[in-house]
């Protein structure tokens, strides 16, 4: 009985979790996005966020 093999790149994918944008069909990639945020005291803070990158607005994430 024929096995079928994973490939290594099967494996990766399953992995990682790949999206692909319904936009542009790009393949999307989560990282992890800091803001600043300047509170009403003055202070600015620090948020981190998982945001998923594509063409679409990678323009906007990476300033
Ligand atoms: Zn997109």
């Amino acid at each position: 009985m024929p096995r079928k093999q994973r490939t290594f790149a099967d494996k990766v994918k399953a992995e990682t979790h790949v999206i692909y944008c319904p936009k542009c069909g790009g393949a999307q990639q989560s990282i992890l996005y800091v803001q600043s945020i300047k509170t009403s005291s003055g202070s600015v803070k620090f948020r981190g966020k998982n945001v998923n990158v594509c063409k679409c607005n990678q323009a906007e994430i990476y300033k």
